[in-house]
């Protein structure tokens, strides 16, 4: 009888409590009355809970950006009160927590100003002419109210208009997440914007942009239609019925950050015009296209859920990202949104950026996935670093070799990914474990000793046995096949800036000549044997000496004049090229063609 009475007692509770949560939604107001001065007014309405107290947090981070960010500091003016007007105490706990005390079944009402000026962090910004808002940078959460339904009411300038990947609600400036993951992983860009609409494949797409400059919307759109009907190649079906592309054409600000079911891409607004720079930007929206499967559907364990008050961990971010860089041209060829020769060229830059990375032998790119929350670029991060999106590019395009191999071009590194999308999906998540079964159901071969091999180890590329797989070569000549006639120049592995009172060293690169002589960062040359480097310049200068030569090297360190004796070394004169063999047989040729998805090069 009691055991009888419990289970209804438990049964009527849950009844309610699913009546209250299919009801129960979080509602926000985002006030943008004073765009100029970069300030929002934000009041959330909580549903009733039945705790004395209640902490609301602030994400420390923003998805997309493996790095804590000072979010919470933006936040002042914070009140709470019950839905009568009662005002409740509260004190902050933490960087990024509000605990508000007597809120047993009270609805809570939260209020707060947020200082908005983070463009290039692409985390929030608001100013005369336009808000970007990731929602993680400016709504709080509870743990009750993180699975809750959330409705966004902006209250914006009378010309602005509205764009999300979230649904409209009642009005264009009103919108609808299922859940608070959903909302900070769906920003909100209103403003002057222009706006154009387009369909593939039963799905919508938008094209917002922000800001003036040399773009051609018009080719955006075209380009971007072909761009978003590659997928296929990778992954079977869509996980969006709608998607947007954000852009902000504007000064001082560049990058991109993926979403749910758009990105938000920052760029220059005069790097829009050239072949070169076009290039860069739709490289840009594939790379954060590819991320809509690679990232939003499918994710390593460290980050389901995410824990938004700190580091998320994985040593599998490479594969996140790096492979999110190599997959990003598969659409792109299959595409013809990129000619082979661009492709040649991008693959060459990667290699010679690889080569004058001493970091490749202090760090491998688990690692460098692990550490990425703590991770600085600069002379250090050079030398002793891995970056996961290059070194993953580089790790991914061994892997989908070495596939292409064992399966005789019957599979590839894509299909690794598909099956990552179809049997990994959120909610769930994949460890290394994953990816190694799915190499082996694949390849029918272990991948253990690869794995600790690329991946955990920091083993040396030979690339001049991967391109010759697909049939290429690298040259450093001016024609096809000037290998042997490699001009040089002298290498010092100096990197510097003008200075006013010289060339002040940005980088000395590991084990090179000027590395050998004990010079450093922030050294700053003013003359080579004696003479005054008068133009501040020091590559004209060099081409004076020739390799094995030595100079001496004048400069300041932290005032005092000091001298160093550097023996010049040398590297090509000419950049790296990448080109198809004169003699490439049919072998080689049916592997560039599943390799890219298009045909080997004809001989020009
Ligand atoms: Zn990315």
């Amino acid at each position: 009888m009691f055991n009888y009475k419990f289970k209804l007692i438990i049964a009527i509770s849950l009844f309610f409590s699913q009546l209250i949560s299919a009801n129960a939604s979080v509602k926000i107001n985002i006030n943008i009355e004073q765009p100029e001065h970069h300030l929002a007014l934000v009041e959330l309405k909580f549903e009733r809970v039945n705790k004395n107290h209640i902490n609301f947090h602030l994400p420390t981070w923003r998805t997309g950006r493996y790095q804590t960010l000072n979010l919470a500091n933006g936040i002042r003016e914070f009140s709470a009160k019950d839905s009568y007007g009662n005002v409740l105490s509260w004190e902050k706990t933490d960087k990024s927590t509000w605990q508000v005390q007597d809120t047993e079944n009270k609805k809570i009402i939260l209020s707060y100003q947020v200082y908005a000026n983070q463009l290039a962090k692409r985390t929030r910004h608001i100013d005369d002419s336009h808000a970007f808002l990731d929602s993680s940078s400016v709504v709080m959460y509870s743990n009750v109210s993180r699975g809750l339904a959330h409705e966004v009411q902006l209250i914006v300038p009378n010309e602005w208009r509205s764009f999300s990947g979230l649904e409209t609600g009642a009005n264009e400036h009103q919108f609808i997440a299922s859940t608070y993951d959903q909302l900070v992983d769906s920003p909100i860009e209103t403003g002057i914007n222009e706006h154009h609409q387009f369909s593939v494949d039963s799905r919508q797409y938008e094209l917002v942009i922000w800001g003036e400059g040399n773009f051609d919307s018009a080719k955006m759109v075209k380009d971007l239609q072909i761009l978003v009907k590659q997928s296929k190649h990778i992954w079977q079906g869509y996980p969006f019925k709608r998607y947007v592309f954000m852009v902000h054409a504007t000064s001082g600000a560049r990058g991109a950050t993926e979403h749910v079911n758009s990105t938000i891409i920052q760029r220059s607004r005069f790097k829009f015009s050239t072949r070169k720079d076009y290039l860069s930007f739709i490289a840009v929206a594939a790379h954060e296209f590819v991320h809509t499967w690679n990232v939003k559907q499918y994710r390593p364990q460290g980050l389901v859920p995410y824990d938004y008050q700190q580091e998320n961990y994985s040593s599998l971010l490479w594969l996140v990202e790096g492979s999110t860089s190599y997959l990003q041209y598969q659409l792109l060829l299959r595409g013809n949104l990129m000619t082979t020769d661009e492709f040649f060229t991008t693959l060459a830059k990667r290699i010679t950026a690889h080569r004058h990375k001493p970091g490749t032998t202090s760090q491998s790119v688990a690692q460098a996935s692990f550490d990425a929350w703590i991770s600085e670029g600069g002379d250090y991060g050079n030398n002793h670093s891995v970056n996961i999106y290059a070194e993953g590019f580089l790790a991914s395009w061994l892997l989908d070799f070495d596939i292409l191999t064992k399966t005789a071009l019957s599979k590839s590194y894509r299909n690794v990914h598909n099956l990552l999308y179809q049997q990994h999906r959120l909610p769930k998540s994949y460890q290394e474990e994953d990816v190694l079964n799915i190499l082996e159901q694949i390849t029918g071969e272990d991948y253990q000793a690869w794995w600790q091999e690329n991946i955990e180890g920091t083993t040396g590329i030979d690339f001049r046995l991967l391109l010759a797989q697909a049939g290429l070569e690298m040259s450093y000549g001016k024609n096809i096949n000037d290998e042997s006639s490699t001009k040089s120049k002298v290498w010092t592995g100096l990197k510097t800036k003008p200075n006013t009172h010289g060339l002040s060293v940005s980088s000395v690169e590991k084990n090179s000549p000027a590395w050998h002589a004990g010079m450093t960062t922030d050294d700053i040359i003013i003359a080579i044997d004696g003479l005054r480097l008068a133009n501040k310049e020091i590559e004209n200068r060099l081409k004076d000496f020739k390799p094995k030569q030595s100079i001496t090297i004048t400069y300041f360190r932290r005032d005092k004049l000091r001298t160093a004796t550097v023996q010049l070394a040398e590297i090509p004169k000419n950049k790296l090229k990448i080109i198809p063999m004169a003699k490439a047989n049919e072998k080689q040729k049916a592997f560039f063609k599943v390799w890219t998805g298009v045909d080997f090069p004809q001989k020009k």
